[in-house]
């Protein structure tokens, strides 16, 4: 049997370094904001090159607190991309904010600047919301297109808050995936990049008057001491036993990068030409949270995917319903064709096993599957 992401693989080898971290926590037994959180918190703002981090409780809450401390709310529009996990769009619903879609680029799976620039000009003369944010999503890796996002951001005087959940790792023109926005999010779930034993999550800030307000909302509010409450805030710690998991992780992080580089290679030299393996544009890196590829329409991806379940190989369809046709957004009001790219794509799309530690066998097994379907 073929995992979609194998994590034994991975413990096995650091299981030594991951071992003694975690007794040395249920040694000292400060498992609340331990010295491991902030030793993480330090060591992410040098692997991501940003001032600040802020260790959360899940990539949920990552960027849910950084709406929260820009007072985001009711009549407020957010800009984001159905074509992402529900996560994304369901703290700009919870806050009171509307989230208004934008479709997506059909080669990166990513928010299409110039149709952001439209939907943007659209809520303006409309007149009913007023913009404040946009959420762009480094989808499956990939770091979106900030030069042209940042552009739009200043034009119209929005903020950005990028969502790294799966960008952690990537790169665009030098700069990691986490330092793009005036804010950004990422999620430790373990089957992420960089994965904990369990629920975590980061925000990332080069500004330090948020980063200041972040930490207060994670811990209720909180002012100068424990029992002053200055804002309304929430639960938002990452537990020390997970940063300790974290540490050797992230040590092990950039290797597994370039590993996950070279398996993405591999798949793409054997299947292009037979589906339409992605395509990481010049000065980008992806950090290959999936790799996913189109087949030509949903019938034979669905032969592919069963010809490879036979073979005990498990593939994943990342996302079978966009997020304005999901029931828990029905009551804005979108349809069926509001966004032809992403629909088409939700219905074509799959995903194959990747991770750090694919064999080379594995992959070619894969590989052959996959165009032996495609012939049937
Ligand atoms: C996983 C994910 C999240 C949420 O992260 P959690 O840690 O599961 O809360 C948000 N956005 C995207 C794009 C994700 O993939």
């Amino acid at each position: 049997m073929i995992d979609f992401i194998d994590l034994k693989e991975q413990y096995n080898l650091l299981e030594g370094e991951i071992v003694k971290s975690i007794l040395n926590v249920l040694q000292h037994g400060k498992y609340i904001m331990g010295p491991e959180v902030e030793e993480l918190e330090q060591k992410l703002c040098k692997y991501v090159g940003v001032k600040n981090t802020i260790a959360c409780s899940n990539g949920t809450e990552a960027l849910l607190m950084p709406l929260m401390a820009w007072g985001i709310g009711p009549g407020d529009a957010v800009f984001t991309t159905p074509f992402t996990f529900i996560a994304t769009a369901e703290v700009i619903a919870l806050i009171g904010a509307t989230p208004v879609f934008v479709d997506i680029n059909p080669d990166s799976f990513n928010i299409d600047p110039q149709k952001l620039q439209v939907k943007i000009e659209e809520v303006l003369k409309d007149g009913k919301l007023v913009p404040k944010v946009i959420v762009p999503v480094d989808l499956f890796g990939l770091p979106c297109e900030y030069d042209e996002i940042g552009k739009i951001a200043d034009k119209y005087n929005l903020k950005i808050l990028e969502d790294a959940a799966q960008g952690f790792g990537g790169e665009y023109k030098g700069k990691k995936a986490g330092s793009f926005g005036d804010a950004a999010g990422t999620s430790f779930f373990p089957a992420k990049p960089l994965g904990c034993y369990g629920d975590g999550g980061a925000i990332f800030t080069d500004d330090d008057e948020l980063a200041s307000i972040i930490r207060s909302l994670r811990v209720h509010g909180q002012g100068d001491n424990k029992y002053q409450n200055i804002r309304i805030g929430l639960n938002g710690r990452l537990d020390t036993l997970q940063a300790a998991i974290l540490l050797p992780k992230l040590k092990a992080f950039k290797k597994e990068l370039n590993l996950r580089n070279s398996a993405a290679s591999r798949y793409t030299l054997g299947l292009k030409g037979y589906l339409k393996t992605p395509e990481i544009p010049e000065g980008f890196l992806s950090s290959w949270a999936q790799y996913s590829v189109l087949a030509r329409d949903w019938d034979i991806r669905e032969k592919i995917r069963q010809g490879l379940k036979l073979k005990g190989i498990p593939t994943a369809v990342y996302y079978p319903i966009p997020l304005h046709l999901q029931k828990a957004f029905e009551y804005l009001n979108y349809s069926h064709g509001d966004f032809p790219v992403c629909e088409d794509i939700s219905s074509r799309i799959f995903s194959i096993p990747m991770h750090p530690y694919l064999k080379a066998e594995v992959m070619d097994e894969i590989i052959e599957t996959i165009i032996d379907s495609c012939q049937k």
